[in-house]
């Protein structure tokens, strides 16, 4: 249950950090979305109301340019227009082409118009036959004003009437807008540079101002409520169309964004996770280290001290056992002194405190320095070394001690490993390496562990008697070789047995004093 106990933790922990890294992303994109809305919103209401504004104010002067030009109307004087509106008209009415008069019987009984003869004539013509039917003046209560906006032949009018009384008789003033002079003159005055605009009719075809495709959200209409009723004004911010697209880029980006601190806060805990299985697997095997080490030291001490105190209380049967137990207490206390050696140069190695000190040597020789002091032992266990092809190497800038040490080490392992079997060292150079062999002719190494025989206190579990050791040799091998710019294998030898090899620069190549990082050997 201990054991399970952190995988648990993971199962639940993974998946709560992904649903609550993926509420944050949502929240984030929807309180993003929340401001960029309303910054739309403020934006469209403050067009809105300027769009409000102009409308009304259009229509004002429409409504007051009605009510100006009815009232000099005098109904006592017939044909009085002339005199009475027209020399007032471009004053008081600017947008104003025409005022009709009509009686009760909807027969025209004044009318003048700013216009030629001609025009004069026409819009007479076309009042008579298309506009009067349109005008809505049966029931029309008196002094009420109301207008006609309608299309003829394609253009567009815009009528105001009202009905008044002279005399108890219902008469029908009516005044003739020019739309193309409200649009041109009036509309374009209100306007200044900080908008831009545009009339469209009912079926939403553009009548006056530019085209306002590509405003999107940013624009914003309405119609004119009484006047000219079958159009729109239209306004949008004159950065409607840059805001829309950066609205949109905006969009893009903070999805991009958004997305990417998803993936960093994912990966960031797929490999939390995976160091703390690491970390956890790493320390399974460090308390594996210390109790091997423990045993290490223990064994052959006991070894040592009850010969010792066999030899010293003189309870030795003959001579012959006498050397017998010696070399025991001997051989022991080499191995302690062997082991002790590995877990300090180990220690130094884990703390970075390892310093190499480079000089030129010939590897051949160091192979055979590091042969005859395992010589003795190896021949002991019954693994006669030879060693080939140790002439003539290019000489090689190194750290002897350490360089023997990685020998001792495999020499010891191949010893140990493949007891009571010879042992072959040999050199080769390959392209700007020098490369040594120890191939024993031992079980060999499981093929899961090929690769991981170098990792720091890792030991093949084999079935049979254990053999003792503490699963850092084969990692230190592995770290100083690479701090000669070289690097440690392991192969099976195709006729059975473990060949274990290393590699080191060249002399001709510059090798710089290596200082040993921590934890980069493993
Ligand atoms: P140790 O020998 O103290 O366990 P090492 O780091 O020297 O630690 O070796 C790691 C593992 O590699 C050993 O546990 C052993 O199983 C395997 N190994 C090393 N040398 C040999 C060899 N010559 N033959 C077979 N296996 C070996």
């Amino acid at each position: 249950m201990d054991r399970l106990r952190p995988q648990l933790t993971y199962v639940f922990l993974l998946p709560m950090l992904a649903t609550a890294a993926a509420v944050l992303g949502y929240y984030t994109w929807e309180t993003a979305s929340q401001y960029e809305q309303l910054g739309k919103r403020s934006i469209a209401q403050s067009t809105l109301a300027l769009v409000e504004e102009r409308v009304d104010r259009i229509e004002e002067q429409i409504i007051s340019q009605d009510n100006a030009v009815f009232h000099l109307v005098d109904l006592k004087n017939e044909g009085g227009l002339k005199e009475s509106w027209l020399p007032l008209a471009s004053r008081i009415s600017p947008s104003t082409r025409a005022v009709v008069v009509l009686n009760a019987e909807r027969k025209v009984i004044d009318y003048s118009a700013r216009d030629s003869k001609n025009g004069r004539r026409a819009f007479l013509k076309l009042f008579r036959r298309r506009l009067l039917p349109e005008l809505k003046l049966d029931d029309l209560p008196l002094e009420r004003l109301r207008h006609l906006h309608t299309r003829v032949k394609r253009r567009n009018y815009l009528l105001s009437y009202k009905a008044v009384q002279h005399e108890g008789e219902p008469y029908f003033l009516v005044l003739h807008h020019d739309v193309g002079y409200l649009v041109r003159e009036e509309l374009t005055k209100l306007f200044g540079g900080e908008v831009r605009y545009n009339v469209v009719d009912d079926e939403n075809r553009r009548v006056a101002g530019e085209s306002l495709a590509g405003a999107g959200d940013y624009l914003v209409g309405r119609r004119f409520p009484t006047t000219l009723y079958r159009w729109r004004l239209q306004v949008a911010p004159d950065a409607a169309a840059l805001l829309e697209s950066k609205g949109r880029s905006d969009v893009v980006n903070k999805a991009a964004l958004i997305g990417l601190s998803l993936i960093v806060i994912l990966l960031g805990m797929v490999f939390l996770m995976y160091a703390a299985f690491k970390e956890r697997h790493l320390n399974a095997l460090k308390s594996d280290f210390i109790s091997n080490v423990s045993h290490e030291l223990k064994t052959p001490l006991s070894v040592v001290r009850m010969f010792g105190e066999m030899l010293s209380t003189g309870r030795v049967a003959n001579d012959e056992k006498r050397q017998q137990y010696l070399e025991m207490i001997v051989n022991e206390s080499e191995r302690l002194s062997a082991l002790i050696e590995n877990v300090l140069d180990f220690a130094a190695l884990e703390r970075g405190q390892q310093n190499f000190e480079l000089q030129e040597a010939d590897l051949g020789e160091l192979v055979m320095r590091a042969v005859d002091t395992v010589r003795y032992r190896a021949e002991r266990e019954g693994c006669p070394i030879s060693v080939e092809g140790l002439r003539d190497l290019p000489p090689v800038k190194v750290d002897e001690q350490a360089i023997v040490l990685v020998l001792v080490n495999l020499i010891d392992n191949a010893i140990k490993y493949a007891a009571g079997e010879p042992i072959e060292v040999s050199a080769d150079v390959q392209r700007r390496e020098v490369r040594v062999h120890v191939r024993d002719h031992g079980p060999g190494i499981p093929a899961e562990s090929v690769k991981r025989v170098f990792e720091r206190f890792y030991r093949v579990r084999r079935e049979g008697p254990s053999i003792r050791g503490s699963g850092i040799g084969l990692s230190i091998v592995k770290h100083i070789a690479e701090a000669h710019h070289g690097r440690a294998w392991a192969t099976n030898a195709p006729d059975g047995g473990a060949i274990f090899s290393f590699s080191v620069a060249t002399a001709r190549r510059a090798v710089q004093p290596a200082s040993v990082e921590e934890g980069s050997h493993a």
